[in-house]
């Protein structure tokens, strides 16, 4: 998926604010005040920041006439296929459970990024191979650059889900 759709996901799945603080919640007044938004936020970013960040730069300062997804591959590819991998995912979400337990949670939303773009894309250079380097299994789902309607849609789902989060924590500090 893109950019805003991994960060809004990341921190609506992944942090206190969001379904990860179950019924409770956050003991942060706002949203932008509770730290595990953020860190939601980076760690769904992480996989494009990593694999993508640096050769756009390149790209962009080298201004190559061809469009970046084509230009992109190389030593690149492999490091995008490294980082969209659960196992991958995993490890780092392994190592941060062992020594900086808060960041936990937040992490899983490296797992998600992965998950969500494994269902929107397809077969191809982009495909998400979940278990790289151990297998190139992946799925074939629905390219969201091809697919007008599935951005928007991902895009709507997020307001009925604060509402339903916020209307269920309401209801349950009442009773
Ligand atoms: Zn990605």
């Amino acid at each position: 998926m893109d950019l805003i759709a991994h960060a809004l996901y990341g921190a609506t799945v992944c942090s206190k604010k969001g379904l990860a603080g179950k019924r409770d919640g956050s003991s942060a007044r706002h949203w932008y005040l509770d730290k595990t938004v953020w860190w939601a936020i980076l760690f769904g970013l992480l996989p494009d920041m990593l694999s993508m960040w640096i050769p756009f730069a390149v790209y962009t300062i080298t201004g190559p006439q061809e469009h970046f997804f084509r230009y992109f591959g190389g030593p690149w590819l492999t490091v995008y296929r490294v980082v969209h991998s659960l196992v991958c995912a995993a490890a780092v979400s392994g190592i941060l459970y062992k020594v900086r337990r808060p960041l936990f949670v937040p992490s899983l939303a490296w797992m998600l990024h992965v998950l969500m773009d494994a269902i929107s894309h397809g077969v191809g250079k982009y495909q998400t191979l979940l278990f790289y380097p151990f297998s190139t299994w992946g799925i074939d789902g629905i390219p969201w650059w091809r697919s007008p309607w599935l951005l928007p849609m991902s895009w709507l789902l997020l307001p009925v889900i604060w509402m339903a989060l916020w209307w269920w924590r309401r209801r349950w500090r009442k009773t």
